[in-house]
Order: C-alpha cells, then sequence, then structure tokens
C-alpha cells in the first residue's frame, strides 16, 4: 500500500501549552504525494481534534488515501479489555473511554478515571502516578506500591520496544497513559465523524481510506536525534521525519511491516524493522518530485490546428514541480513558491488589543449619556502589559496594540475623553468593544493562510511572520536556460556584417524569466549548426530545468531545434490556433524540458506568455497561473477570421483599449508600445469602436 498523504501525530496529555509553538504540545505531520512534509502547532487537544477532522475530511473528499499516526498506545496489556468491559474487541475500549473521559484545555479527570478503574481490578494498579496534589482512592503515586491487579506489565510490543513506557504510568517524563486516556476519546469520534472510513491498525483490515496507526517516534531515534538542531523543537522534527520516511518506503516494504498479528493488544508501527526504519530516517536529502513523463508533450494530433484552450489544458495536466524543495528563512524564501500549503502557527492578533491611544474599561459600566470614572494607576501599551485585573468601575490609560488586561473590554479614544489626571469623564454611547482588536480577528490559529505552489510576495511576508512562521517550506527556483537559434544573429552591441541581425530575444526572455523569479541562465546565441545546438542543449539539460530556444522551430531547411528535437523521438511540434505564433516544438531533452519558441520577437513575446509561462511556473512548483483580464470597449474596428485566437499589442487610453497600428510580427516596437494584450476569442467577429474586447495587463502576466 502506499498511502496518498502521510499525517503523523505526536500527541499530548497535558493542558493547554499557550499559543507559542513549543516542545510538549501537540505536532501535526502532513506529507502529501511526497511532496515536503507541513508541521501543524496544536495548543490543545481540542483544536487539534478539529484540525484532524478538517484535514481527514479534505483528503478523503478529494480521494486521497491516508496513514495517520498517533504516538499513544491503542490498547493495553492482554486481558484488560474484557476485564472492563465484557469484550474482546479494543474498539469497545475506545468507545469506554470516550464515554467517560471529560478534557477541557485546562484541566480533565484523567487521574479520577485511572482510580475508577483501578477500583475495578483486584489488588493496588495496574495504573499509578496521581499528578494531583489531592489523593485519588486507588490510585497510588508510585508503581511500586501496586501490587496483584493480574495484568502483565507491559505489552508485547512494549518488552520489543525496549525503552517505551508501560501504559500503566499516568505521568512522569516519557510516561504515555495519559495519553491514551485524552487520545482514544479522540480517535474514537474522528473514526465515527468518518462514517466506515477509517480502520484501525491492526485491529480491522486496511480496507478503508484513512487507517488509523500507533506509532512512537523513539523508534527512529538514532536517525533522528542527530538531525535536531539547536534551536529546533524536538517533537516537530520527530513527526516531520517520521512522517517522511514511510513516504519514503516501498509500497511493498510498508505493507510487510504492517503486516502483523491483529492481538487485542495492538502494535507499535516499525518494531522488528528498526534497522530499516532509521536508515530511510537517517536520509535528510528532500523527498525528489517525479521526473515529467516521456509522452507528456503528446497531444492527440487532429488535421485541425489546436485550439489555445486545449493546448493549454495539456500543459496544466502535464507539467508538474520538477524543483526540489528547502525550508528557508523568511527573507529568503521571498520569491519562491510554497510547496506545501501553510497554516497560521499562531492567531494573528494573538491577543486582544486596542486600535486606539485612550483609555479602557468594562462595557458593564458604560452608561448611555455621561460616564466619569476614576482611573487606575498604571498603563497597558504594546509590549508592556498591564499586570493584574482592572477593578469594575474604574478606567486604565491604554495605548494602541496593548494587550487588554482582564477587566477591559471596551477603549474610549482619548481625544473623546476629558481628565483631571485622576478621572476621565466622556459622553457616550459606547459600544461594548469599541475600538478594540479582537484575538484571531485578522487570522485564527491553524486557519490556511497559503495553498501548495503559492509566490510569497513581500506582504506575505508579513503575514508568515505575525501568524508565527519563522521560515517557509518552498521549492528552489527553477533555473531556465536561453538560446538563441539563426545564422543571422549576434550578440547586443556587437558588429555586424551585411545580413546580419542582433539577437533581440535572448535580452527579452532572460529579462522575463528573472521578473518571473526563475534563475535564467544564458546559453548563448547559435548559428544554425547542428552540432552546436547540440552541445549547447546537452549543457542546457544538464545544467537547468527548462529551457527556451527561439528562432528554427518549424519544419523548414533552417529548422534545427525541430530536426534535433525530432532525432530525440519525443519530440512534438505543437500547431497551436494563435496569432502570432508558428509552431512551437517541445520536447524532452534528456529529461530537460525544451520549448522551442517562434525566432519572430513579438511571436517568441507572445507565446512566451501564453504557453511557456504558465508551464515554467508549474515546473516550479507554482499553481496554474491564469492571467486575469477586463472587459474593456475597443477603441479600433477589426475584422477577425474564424478558427484562432489572436493576440493585439493594446494599451488603455481613456479607458478603452488601443491596438497597436501594425500587426506585423517583427515590429518590436509595438511591444514596448503597449502596456498588455487585447485576446480576441477564437471564433470570427467583427470588431467595432466601443465593442467590449478582452484586455490582460502585462501585469497578469506577472510582469
Ligand atoms: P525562424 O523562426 O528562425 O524562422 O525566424 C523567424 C524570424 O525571426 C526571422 O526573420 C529571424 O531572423 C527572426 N529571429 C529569429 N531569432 C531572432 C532573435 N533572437 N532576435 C531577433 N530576430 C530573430
Ligand atoms: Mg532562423
Amino acid at each position: 500500500m502506499t498511502p496518498d498523504t502521510i499525517l503523523m501525530v505526536d500527541w499530548s496529555g497535558g493542558n493547554d501549552t499557550g499559543p507559542t509553538p513549543r516542545k510538549d504540545a501537540i505536532w501535526i505531520a502532513i506529507c502529501r504525494g511526497g511532496a515536503p512534509t507541513e508541521t501543524l502547532y496544536q495548543r490543545n487537544r481540542q483544536i487539534a481534534e478539529e484540525t484532524l477532522a478538517t484535514l481527514l475530511d479534505e483528503e478523503t473528499k478529494a480521494g486521497r488515501t491516508v496513514l495517520a499516526g498517533f504516538d499513544f498506545g491503542f490498547a493495553f496489556a492482554t486481558g484488560f479489555t474484557k476485564a472492563l468491559t465484557g469484550a474482546d474487541d479494543p474498539l469497545t475500549l475506545w468507545d469506554w473511554f470516550e464515554e467517560r473521559m471529560q478534557d477541557t484545555p485546562q484541566s480533565n479527570n484523567r487521574f479520577d478515571l485511572a482510580g475508577e478503574i483501578n477500583a475495578r481490578f483486584p489488588g493496588i494498579g495496574p495504573f499509578w502516578f496521581n499528578g494531583l496534589s489531592r489523593d485519588i482512592e486507588s490510585l497510588p503515586r508510585k508503581g511500586t506500591h501496586r501490587e496483584n491487579h493480574g495484568l502483565p506489565e507491559k505489552r508485547k510490543a512494549e518488552t520489543l520496544a525496549t525503552s517505551s513506557f508501560p501504559s500503566w504510568q499516568m505521568g512522569g517524563a516519557g510516561a504515555v497513559g495519559s495519553q491514551i486516556f485524552t487520545g482514544l476519546p479522540v480517535l474514537n469520534r474522528l473514526r465515527h465523524r468518518l462514517e466506515g472510513k477509517v480502520a484501525v491498525w491492526p485491529f480491522e483490515p486496511l480496507d478503508r481510506p484513512v487507517a488509523f496507526v500507533e506509532i512512537w517516534p523513539s523508534l527512529l531515534s538514532k536517525a533522528i536525534t542527530p538531525q535536531v538542531k539547536s534551536g529546533d523543537i524536538k517533537d516537530e522534527v520527530q513527526v516531520r521525519i517520521l512522517a517522511e520516511t514511510i513516504a519514503r518506503l516501498p509500497s511493498d516494504r510498508l505493507t510487510d511491516i504492517l503486516n502483523v498479528e491483529p492481538t487485542e493488544e495492538g502494535w507499535i508501527f516499525g518494531v522488528g524493522h528498526e534497522d530499516e526504519l532509521n536508515a530511510l530516517a537517517a536520509q535528510t536529502s528532500p523527498l525528489k518530485p517525479p521526473p515529467l513523463r516521456d509522452d507528456c508533450f503528446a497531444m492527440p494530433r487532429g488535421a485541425h490546428w489546436t485550439p489555445v484552450d486545449d493546448a493549454l489544458a495539456h500543459l496544466r495536466r502535464t507539467m508538474t514541480p520538477v524543483t526540489a524543495t528547502a525550508t528557508l528563512p523568511l527573507q529568503e524564501a521571498a520569491g519562491r513558491y510554497t510547496a506545501t500549503p501553510i497554516h497560521a502557527r499562531r492567531a494573528h492578533p494573538p491577543a486582544a488589543n486596542s486600535a486606539v491611544d485612550g483609555y479602557g474599561f468594562s462595557a458593564s459600566v458604560l452608561r448611555p449619556d455621561d460616564n466619569h470614572l476614576p482611573l487606575a494607576k498604571g498603563r497597558a501599551a504594546a509590549g508592556a502589559p498591564f499586570d493584574g485585573t482592572l477593578p469594575e468601575g474604574q478606567a486604565l490609560r491604554i495605548l494602541t496594540g496593548a494587550v487588554l488586561p482582564d477587566g477591559v473590554d471596551t477603549v474610549v479614544l482619548e481625544e473623546d475623553t476629558t481628565t483631571d489626571g485622576h478621572a476621565i469623564a466622556f459622553r457616550g454611547p459606547l459600544k461594548p468593544r469599541a475600538n478594540t482588536r479582537p484575538a484571531g480577528e485578522d487570522v485564527e490559529q491553524n486557519a490556511q493562510i497559503f495553498e501548495a505552489g503559492h509566490r510569497l510576495a513581500p506582504q506575505d511576508l508579513a503575514l508568515l511572520s505575525a501568524t508565527g512562521h519563522g521560515t517557509a517550506t518552498v521549492h528552489d527556483r527553477l533555473r531556465v536556460g536561453v538560446l538563441s537559434t539563426g545564422d543571422e544573429l549576434r550578440a547586443s552591441g556587437s558588429d555586424l556584417a551585411p545580413g546580419q541581425i542582433h539577437d533581440a530575444n535572448r535580452p527579452m526572455l532572460l529579462a522575463l524569466l528573472d521578473q518571473w523569479g526563475f534563475d535564467a541562465v544564458d546559453l548563448g546565441c547559435l548559428p544554425d549548426d547542428r552540432i552546436a545546438i547540440r552541445d549547447a542543449l546537452d549543457t542546457g539539460a544538464a545544467t537547468t530545468d527548462a529551457i527556451l530556444t527561439s528562432g528554427g522551430a518549424s519544419a523548414g531547411d533552417e529548422d534545427h531545434i525541430s530536426a534535433l528535437l525530432e532525432q530525440t523521438g519525443a519530440m512534438e511540434l505543437w500547431r497551436i490556433a494563435v496569432k502570432p505564433g508558428r509552431p512551437l516544438a517541445l520536447a524532452l531533452w534528456d529529461g530537460t524540458p525544451v520549448f522551442g519558441l517562434p525566432g519572430n520577437p513579438v511571436a517568441a513575446f507572445v507565446t512566451t506568455l501564453i504557453f511557456a509561462r504558465p508551464a515554467l511556473v508549474r515546473l516550479a512548483g507554482g499553481a496554474w497561473p491564469e492571467p486575469q483580464g477586463i472587459d474593456l470597449p475597443a477603441a479600433f474596428s477589426k475584422r477577425k477570421k474564424e478558427g484562432r485566437r489572436e493576440y493585439l499589442r493594446a494599451r488603455i487610453r481613456d479607458g478603452r483599449a488601443e491596438v497597436y497600428p501594425s500587426e506585423g510580427s517583427g515590429r518590436i516596437r509595438g511591444l514596448t508600445w503597449a502596456d498588455g494584450l487585447v485576446e480576441l476569442p477564437d471564433e470570427a467577429r467583427d470588431f467595432a469602436p466601443g465593442d467590449p474586447v478582452r484586455f490582460l495587463p502585462f501585469g497578469s502576466f506577472g510582469l
């Protein structure tokens, strides 16, 4: 089996750990389709349950299979379930716990419940450890105080996972009892919420979209410990590496490891396979995206020219990310594509605060007309919160951005008050919570802030930072080579012999790539010479992720690009019904996609914007870009032929779309005159001034 999505959860039986990501909280790692892993911090179990429910819902709705691992026992040692519930099925035990556990972010009844269970067994035990100051009958504080409870100390898997803790211990470093008590009810609710879509391993056959699997991260500590760098949160690193280790497992190996006896005790994933799993977990190289398929440019060939939309739909389907990924500091991640969805690590703002400089108080004391409140000592300022609770009936000096102290939920603007330094007076009415910003009003903790494939703009860094991210997992920059071909071409600025012209495409294409955030690589300007072009393509394929060539792409005598690509056996000449444009030659050269653009600078520019750009964005890990246009009245008339789409160089003047007087595709000047393109639809149409036409500003192509 190969799950599409791997979810690894580091559970916690403790209380809410606050908004700042930290250890001993709950961490969830999500690894989808071999892409890099996103880790989510969950400050308490209630939030984690909601997050897991949403994630599992999304994955199953999208038709993806999920392996979800949780680091607590799914059952207890032999005999426990039967003695407690009268049934053999450990899932009955899950119901039993769900019915009796009361759990809130700040407290729960796990110790009392452990005592209650103990009371049902003979002797003293099996559970022990009491984290409360009050004594609980039947729950000994020490393990050594237990006797004659009649149950084995460890499950079989626990005896093999040598440093694991027996499930009977309810607290203390490393203990898991509390995690089981608080975890099983959550898993039980999740499995019922997902109505028949969850199989619990190893009790149930794995024939459902979601598998719940018991994990124990310490099984991989040999490989994981050296990878935890100072400043890392170990729990976070562990779940990430666990997820990626399982993602690296060949399908038959995973099936084999999951193939265990379905005893009532359950099992720990990977026990007995420690060496194999540690070897995989030690691999630090990022998961590599699969290469493009050999037939990625093969389009069904009809007698007719291919409509633009069909060509684009084909590229959209077959172009997949090819770049590796890395987790980088925000500044370095700017301009790159996110490799995973990203969720807010903390709410923004994290706490309710004042939107103005003024005075804060409780709305309960507000009167509709004249208000007169004594001033409390002290003040609340941004970064210097007021320590304590404001007594009801008083007001407190508060500045913009200051966290609202206890006792304050409403702020009156300084300018609306008068004060003698001891009291303030102001006139109502004032709405409760006026001039305050609630916690999370901008972004709630755990809300998704970016999809995978989003190019991080400067303002996105602000959002990432404000929601608790110091790094982002992004794709490496796509390296794109640019090659010009033609006997007549010479580099910009060089002297020309008769018949020669300057290479206009290369500087243009290199600069376009640069603006789009790719690493542009100059592969030079070459004569129409197959050996020279072959060498350049070899260099390009070895050093770049994609290659743009211009010139020589048709099927004539001097069209050496198409002739050469043809020899690879995988060249496709796309005859697209578009003007300007000539056939596009598309091929994989040694696995590297080559986009053979027309030589004409105007055609090269337009086909790059329309076809090459979205393909490159996908290769770079971005979501397929759709240029957003606006409908404007035409400032021109034109009779358009049937059966091809046309792009005219255009600009907006007085709210109307003007087009360049000449459509000649050698007229570079028209490109610099324009602010965008007018896109005329495939069918025949006569356009008169005032008719609406679709204008695509260059900005909508990321320029
Ligand atoms: P081709 O696609 O090679 O048949 O070239 C079509 C037209 O574009 C010819 O007039 C070429 O001279 C011109 N052309 C090709 N490549 C370039 C270039 N890099 N810069 C300027 N013009 C070019
Ligand atoms: Mg040529």
